[in-house]
């Protein structure tokens, strides 16, 4: 009888997903952010699909990922690091150079992120103009790219996006002519001036919604099921979970699933997740625990310890998820546990 919840991920939805992005923005390359390990998925698995399908770009987030993904892929894709250059990184990793200081430390081929409105990382319009007075400032490196990164990709008509693209212009005009790396996911579906030799999607590849507010053109990736651990009967009147807080308004049968909030179920999903069972959808009972959750089943009358409950499948997404959380559906995916029984499809 199982006990543990079923994470199911399809890397070839992965890699329809990347190769509908290929023919989005099909003036360039698309490479693939794996970073955090491929945003909970599981980068094991799914990198190597997107290496087999073409992919030949890879974002990571740390020297740490870097190294585990250069041992994954073997020698040949770029594998670059957002965080920045780091003296302890192997020599085979590409590092975002975000400060003056990392790019007189680093050598070989890099990526300079230029900040443009994001005022996270990169140089400073300050750092750009030293290495355009003293361009001995780029002797040891080659520059692969020149990358900067979209802070409202997601909202087409967001100021921010052209006052961006504008001053990323002015700001590659300062600096040796090389290839440019623009858009994430949702950069790719405003098109125009926002293609560049280097896309960096992470998000859409693994179905999370890029362009919000219109429907999603990606394909879903992940199913979560939970297995029923016990069934109680219990009577009008009778609460069900901490704080007694959902009452009983009729004799009700209520599952009992395993997983809670230490499995990535929010405490504030109670608010509104349901579970889907047999094509009926089954709303929660009380408030998520730390390692179970509890559907009120009285209108499925087979459940039975043992079935599976679907949590996240095309009809509630992780998107969907997010907005009952009060979040977005990058945190439902890198939060998902550890705890999951977890299978791949393969490409
Ligand atoms: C995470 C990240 C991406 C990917 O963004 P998505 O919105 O998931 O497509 C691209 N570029 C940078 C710098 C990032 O940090």
């Amino acid at each position: 009888m199982p006990s543990q919840g079923l994470l199911t991920i399809d890397c070839g939805a992965v890699v329809r997903n990347w190769r509908r992005l290929c023919g989005i923005h099909a003036t360039g390359a698309v490479a693939g952010v794996v970073k955090a390990n491929a945003y909970g998925l599981g980068v094991q698995r799914i990198a190597p699909a997107l290496l087999q399908a073409g992919c030949r770009h890879f974002f990571v987030a740390t020297p740490g990922e870097g190294d585990y993904l250069r041992k994954l892929l073997g020698e040949g894709p770029m594998i670059a690091v957002l965080n920045g250059y780091d003296p302890a990184m192997r020599p085979d990793l590409t590092p975002v150079i975000n400060s003056l200081p990392q790019l007189r430390a680093a050598k070989g081929p890099v990526i300079l992120q230029v900040d443009t409105g994001m005022s996270r990382l990169g140089l400073d319009a300050e750092e750009v103009e030293a290495i355009a007075r003293d361009p001995g400032l780029l002797a040891h490196v080659e520059i692969l790219y020149v990358m900067t990164h979209l802070a409202a990709a997601e909202d087409a008509a967001h100021p921010v996006n052209a006052a961006q693209i504008d001053r990323f212009a002015e700001l590659c005009l300062k600096l040796p002519r090389a290839r440019r790396c623009v858009a994430n996911s949702s950069g790719i579906f405003l098109g125009g001036r926002y293609a560049s030799d280097l896309a960096r999607p992470g998000c859409a590849l693994y179905g999370i919604n890029p362009t919000p507010g219109r429907p999603n053109p990606m394909e879903q990736v992940v199913r979560l099921e939970l297995p029923v651990l016990q069934i109680r009967r219990i009577g009008a009147g009778e609460t069900v979970g901490y704080g007694a807080g959902w009452l009983a308004a009729r004799p009700s049968r209520i599952a009992t699933c395993a997983g809670g909030y230490a499995d990535g179920l929010f405490r504030s999903l109670g608010s509104g997740m349901r579970g889907q069972f047999r094509g009926a959808t089954v709303p929660l009972a009380g408030r998520i625990s730390m390692d179970v959750c509890s559907f009120d089943v009285t209108d499925v009358p087979d459940a039975v310890p043992g079935d599976m409950i679907e949590i996240i499948g095309p009809w509630q997404d992780p998107d969907a998820l997010a907005e009952i959380a009060g979040t977005i559906g990058y945190e439902v995916l890198t939060a998902l546990g550890r705890r999951y029984r977890r299978r791949y499809i393969a490409a």
